[in-house]
């Protein structure tokens, strides 16, 4: 359901990212928030991109509590998720460039200071979940964590060789400081302990991340998993010889997943993870890996059969 409220915040934040002519009239009304800087033309890291897909994507929500002291402080169609560890916080994804402000409005709308951002986490490196990581760097002084091919793709602020979107193209803002993180490694700040895991697939550099969020009576398993959806660019097919490490990453990534304690599971595209900002069903992450068996199922065959052609 969408209350008028939010739509209204909607059509402003769309406005506001088509250009200032527009936006005086229909300036949003976020009520107790102190916003940031505007998505701006002239600032290059967050320049506003993928204007017609970014409507749907950065639809705003309000910042929401899913357990214990973790968040989510991201949209409608991409999410990014906070987490208070007591002694800094930490950020899971980046959405798009232009999305860096509106993220930071909400990190403070909890109540939170973006300068307490010590980490944040990076589950690939795609424009629409990597986008507004350089301007968060630079707006929070934080450190981005990712797996090594991935921080390649941070860095590189592009594609990598191997990605299945390749021929897609397209560019976001460069990510300068990270650190790398190995599979399996554990990040430890204030009271939360967070794990990577890496899940390659729909990229090399794909990784997961995992913690136990706490309340009083009991704590909850959260994954924010890394996309696992097998799209590609329209030449690219999965069952070429060159494909062959992206179909063991994808079945790698499932058994890791399937056998993960899920509580909740945050998907980088909600929608991937069912109805709902997250997932907190019994099973959550196995049917998040179901869903991808099948569409890399379903994309074999199809490119089975049309290489047979
Ligand atoms: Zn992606």
């Amino acid at each position: 359901m969408i209350r008028w409220m939010t739509m209204a915040a909607w059509l402003a934040s769309v406005s506001s990212m088509l250009g200032a002519s527009t936006q005086q009239a229909h300036e949003p009304v976020v009520a107790g928030a102190a916003r940031g800087p505007a998505p701006s033309e002239e600032d290059p890291l967050t320049r506003p991109m993928e204007l017609g897909r970014a409507r749907k994507w950065l639809a705003p929500l309000p910042p929401e509590r899913i357990f214990g002291r973790s968040y989510l402080v991201g949209f409608g169609g991409l999410s990014v998720a906070l987490i208070d560890t007591g002694a800094g916080l930490v950020l899971v994804d980046g959405a798009l460039p232009q999305a860096a402000p509106a993220i930071l409005d909400n990190v403070r709308k909890l109540g939170f200071d973006p300068k307490d951002i010590k980490f944040i986490l990076s589950t690939e490196p795609h424009y629409d979940h990597s986008g507004g990581l350089a301007a968060l760097v630079r707006d929070t002084g934080a450190t981005v964590l990712a797996s090594a091919r991935g921080a390649d793709g941070l860095r590189a602020g592009a594609l990598e060789q191997d990605d299945p979107q390749l021929d897609y193209g397209g560019s976001w803002p460069r990510v300068t400081q990270i650190r790398v993180v190995k599979d399996g490694e554990v990040i430890k700040l204030g009271d939360t302990a967070i794990t990577a895991h890496a899940t390659p697939g729909h990229t090399m550099g794909s990784m997961s991340w995992s913690w136990r969020a706490c309340e009083p009576k009991f704590c909850k398993a959260i994954v924010f998993a890394s996309s696992l959806n097998p799209v590609s660019a329209d030449s690219y097919r999965y069952t070429a010889p060159s494909s062959a490490a992206i179909v063991k990453g994808f079945q790698a990534s499932y058994k890791l997943l399937d056998a993960l304690p899920c509580d909740i599971l945050i998907s980088p595209h909600p929608d991937n993870a069912g109805e709902g900002r997250y997932n907190d069903k019994r099973g959550a992450c196995r049917t998040y890996v179901q869903r991808s068996r099948g569409l890399l199922a379903a994309r074999l065959a199809n490119d089975r059969k049309e290489a047979g052609q």
